[in-house]
């Protein structure tokens, strides 16, 4: 990795002044304290270089362009992107995002590739974060901030999975309130299906840290998540809003001929986390299907009811954000 790549020089420098050090007949206690102190002085520059390592991104932004030529995905532009990370899955692949737009409005997040086999969710977001950048003015009042893939391990395994590298389901680590008394009970309960594990404990993995983050940073009032292959559009978010959501989201179904379901959250869920417990209009997009070749045709299906989620006037700060017009 890039960011290490001065260690060798800075090890070898040690090592000769130590031993001149020692030639010169310095007590070896004073010369371990030198040591010590000159890599404390070194620990900062680990730390801070981190997310600036450009050749580690273009690195791993080259190894998805191969995926996306595998699975036909010929019109994604990845490079094209300014994308920031700042921080790696267990494999260091970046946690990548990028924002546009005016960051001081109220912010719309979207993430793609949850479920690193959930392939044409990856495609829309990838798609998705192309066309803003290619249409600056219809968004230049608008704050968008698009992580287009969550689970980059999963996704980038030989044959792709919905869990991390560490065989935990990203979309049930989340520390929501009920995570400790339900989440493994209702895991076992289940019949411990290995694609649903939520891990030992809450918030353990990077890629449930990382949109944690965002969250924290953006403070967004909607989250657009999107999933496939269970074909429907559901809703997590301010119940006091709840029925002035619904109505605008069956329009939108109603529009796209794409079923809306009420399909409940889970512990340690985005869901749960974002809509239920932060009051942030949370919507999650299944997809019909998980076929990579589909991805151009869905991101033509839902690209009107995804600029209409992004263009829906909500006012306030979650937790107390309400829909100020739910005709349009
Ligand atoms: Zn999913």
């Amino acid at each position: 990795m890039s960011e290490y790549k001065f260690l060798p020089t800075v090890l070898i420098l040690i090592t000769k002044t130590r031993n001149n050090m020692l030639k010169s007949k310095i007590s070896i206690g004073s010369c371990y304290i030198f040591v010590s102190l000159l890599l404390i002085l070194l620990l900062p520059y680990q730390v801070f270089s981190y997310g600036s390592s450009s050749g580690e991104l273009k690195k791993y932004l080259l190894l998805m362009e191969e995926k996306f030529s595998n699975y036909g995905w010929k019109d994604l532009h990845p490079r094209e992107i300014p994308w920031e990370y700042y921080r790696t899955t267990k494999y260091k692949r970046p946690l990548m995002f990028v924002s546009f737009g005016d960051g001081s409005k109220n912010c719309i997040l979207f993430f793609g590739g949850v479920h690193g086999d959930e392939l044409p969710s990856v495609y829309l977001m990838f798609k998705l974060a192309n066309y803003v950048k290619e249409n600056p003015v219809l968004f230049k009042d608008k704050c968008i901030v698009i992580a287009p893939l969550l689970n980059p391990d999963g996704f980038l395994s030989a044959s792709s999975t919905r869990i991390n590298s560490n065989g935990i389901d990203i979309n049930r680590n989340f520390p929501t309130r009920d995570w400790p008394a339900k989440a493994i009970s209702q895991w076992i309960a289940k019949g411990k299906n290995k694609r649903y594990y939520p891990g030992a404990k809450p918030a353990s993995e990077q890629e449930t840290i990382f949109q944690i983050a965002l969250i924290k940073r953006f403070k967004p009032q909607k989250i657009l998540s999107a999933h496939s292959p269970l074909n429907f559009f559901d809703y997590d978010g301010p119940s006091s809003d709840l029925n002035s959501f619904e109505k605008w989201m069956e329009q939108i179904c109603k529009e796209i001929n794409h079923p809306l379901k009420k399909f409940g959250y889970y512990p340690g869920s985005l869901g749960n986390y974002a809509g239920h417990e932060r009051n942030i209009f949370t919507l999650t997009l299944e997809l019909p299907s998980s076929n990579p070749g589909q991805g151009k045709h869905y991101f033509e299906q839902f690209q009107t009811s995804i600029l209409k989620f992004i263009n829906l006037p909500v006012v306030g700060s979650p937790p107390n954000v309400r829909i100020i017009n739910n005709n349009k």
